[in-house]
């Protein structure tokens, strides 16, 4: 509620300029996205002059989307650092790391234990789901039989998880990773995350999940109660998984840095649903890509409206806010089908109503407990996504909020305020999920980033008018961002040497590398090459050639052996580049005919 609080505070502030309040973002960071289209070579003059020029620190990269995160030096501040890369001909935007929080209303309003709530279903025969009359009746009896062998993920990007809730445990809820070994030290699947077995927690960043608000369980149970009642013995086996991401703190506060990391993470990792209880009034271009990126993966992406009693049409609360066609923004109802007190709303930004009030659900340490907040209705709608997913498992995340907001219930008291004027009906979206042909395809989404944040970057004047920064670039600019940038090309292997160890860390080498001198040909969209391979491993190779290879860009490699009698073809993603024209390439699809042959090249070459 705290939290809350402060925000409602940000949001006369960001009126103003977007950021001119000293509290809503971190200090002394930026996220800085580079120009794709000035090539990869820009990128890493751009990150040499970062580092050795200003002496910003390099905290982390968003793989292909050449995003940046970056701790400014000591003594700068943010919006000098905005000014000032604004003006480099290699960014195409610049912002601040702005703060996130839940968005539940209160804190916990009652109680119980689980003997509690267990003996009390049991000897009354009471339904204790909140709102029966979204019908999540129909789904608990409908969608019954065999669990299936891939069930939809469901990613809580919140507080963290009580793993060990008897309600988890009983269900076998909670995602595995199948690929990642427990407690070995090591990132067996090669995701960038060491024993991240049940999801990850970018606050303690650990594969170690805990629940220090009660916020995510509280988010995961109504989840789960969409699956079965959750209230009554024997529980059964989930339909669904839950990938917990913790990226908000004890007090429900988190950045949206780590907000990007845990999208990515969900939808490279197998999460369809992505549920965000959390929000707030800064517009982050940077968030708005990661929005966009679970849409091209085909995940839906359900945010909640927020809980100020906002017109969120006229100011907006991200990530709900984000156009994005698979975003589905939710405001709480309450009794008798009206908008909750605290709920925002929106007659074209916000989609449906759906229960927020008084709702009962799981909390740490293994009770339960009543909450209030768009928070809580979010998840009822991410959870009848799910079930959807368990109908019609290959459906996209565009086709489904096309029918979960073509299914909804209309109430007189919600029109005006939500789009559809209606609130969520699990029984009738489920029902024609299950008999809805699937659509394999969905529209092009272009992100067309929000003036307000372009004006954070590159507006002189209008940062300026808020009594921020006064340092204004003269007409010499030019030839000093010249020196910077021939700096920078002289520092670029040891800055390529930097990237490099940040994108592809010790512990992602997982094979022996051997040295290895063969021709290579590789195959790039229609172009074919000709170049070298130095070292090779199980998990992919170093290839010399004069052509320039994309970061992130998929070829096909025709390698010979280092005898010349034999070739073989693997696919791969280029994860690292030198500036002597030395890449790094992955194999994504390496046949096992070929690691065999690999095997038995290497035997007799020298080790690395
Ligand atoms: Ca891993």
């Amino acid at each position: 509620m705290a939290a809350i609080g402060r925000y409602g505070m940000y949001m006369v502030v960001t009126l103003c300029c977007g950021f001119a309040s000293a509290q809503n973002y971190k200090p002394g960071e930026v996220i800085v996205k580079l120009k794709s289209d000035r090539g990869s070579m820009s990128s890493y003059s751009f990150l040499g002059k970062a580092q050795t020029d200003k002496q910003m620190v390099l905290k982390e990269s968003y793989g292909k989307m050449n995003i940046h995160h970056f701790g400014l030096s000591k003594g700068q501040s943010v919006s000098e650092a905005i000014h000032d890369l604004s003006q480099d001909p290699d960014v195409e935007y610049v912002e601040p790391n702005y703060y996130l929080a839940k968005t539940s209303d209160t804190g916990i309003h009652e109680s119980f234990s689980l003997s509690e709530i267990e003996s009390y279903a049991k000897n009354t025969n009471e339904i204790l789901a909140t709102d029966s009359d979204i019908g999540l009746n129909y789904v608990w009896q409908s969608l019954t039989g065999a669990q299936s062998t891939s069930p939809p993920i469901v990613a809580v990007i919140d507080t963290g998880l009580q793993i060990d809730h008897t309600v988890i445990t009983d269900t076998g809820a909670l995602w595995v990773n199948a690929g990642e070994i427990a407690g070995n030290g090591i990132d067996d699947d090669g995701n960038g995350y060491i024993d991240d077995v049940n999801g990850w927690n970018f606050v303690a960043n650990s594969g170690t999940m805990y629940d220090d608000d009660g916020h995510g369980t509280h988010v995961t149970g109504i989840i789960l109660s969409v699956d079965q009642n959750i209230f009554t013995t024997p529980r059964t086996a989930a339909k669904i998984k839950i990938m917990p991401l913790k990226f908000l703190d004890g007090s429900g506060v988190g950045s949206t840095s780590d907000a990007i990391r845990a999208i990515y993470y969900a939808v490279n990792n197998g999460a369809t649903v992505l549920n965000n209880s959390w929000g707030g009034t800064g517009y982050s271009a940077a968030l708005h890509d990661a929005v966009a990126y679970t849409y091209s993966k085909g995940a839906a992406f359900v945010a909640a409206a927020g809980n100020s009693a906002n017109n969120n049409d006229s100011v907006a609360l991200y990530p709900a806010s984000y156009d994005v066609p698979n975003v589905i923004s939710v405001a709480a109802t309450g009794s008798s089908n009206y908008l909750a007190s605290f709920s925002n709303y929106g007659a074209t930004s916000v989609d449906l109503g759906s229960p927020g009030t008084y709702i009962l659900s799981t909390i740490p340490t293994n009770s339960f407990g009543t909450s209030s907040g768009t928070s809580m209705s979010t998840p009822f709608v991410a959870g009848t996504l799910a079930q959807m997913k368990v109908a019609a498992p290959t459906m996209l995340g565009y086709q489904l909020k096309s029918l979960v907001l073509g299914q909804i219930q209309t109430y007189s008291q919600l029109s005006g305020k939500v789009y559809t004027g209606g609130k969520l009906n699990t029984a009738s979206a489920v029902s024609v999920a299950a008999s809805t042909p699937v659509e394999s395809t969905q529209p092009a989404y272009t992100v067309s980033y929000q003036s307000a944040s372009r004006s954070v970057a590159s507006n002189e004047s209008q940062m300026a008018g808020c009594g921020m920064v006064s340092k204004m670039s003269g007409s010499s600019g030019l030839p000093l961002d010249r020196i910077l940038v021939t700096l920078g090309l002289l520092l670029l292997p040891l800055v390529a040497y930097q990237v490099r160890r940040m994108i592809w860390p010790e512990s992602r080498r997982r094979h022996e590398r051997y040295k290895i001198n063969s021709e290579v040909r590789i195959s790039v969209g229609d172009k074919e090459l000709v170049g070298s391979v130095s070292s090779i491993s199980l998990g992919g190779a170093q290839v010399n050639t004069a052509a320039l290879l994309e970061d992130g860009g998929m070829v096909t490699m025709l390698i010979e052996s280092p005898d010349g009698a034999e070739k073989i073809e693997v696919g791969g993603r280029v994860v690292w580049s030198e500036a002597n024209k030395a890449y790094g390439v992955a194999f994504d699809h390496a046949p096992q005919t070929a690691l065999q042959r690999i095997t038995d090249w290497t035997r007799g070459l020298q080790k690395i």
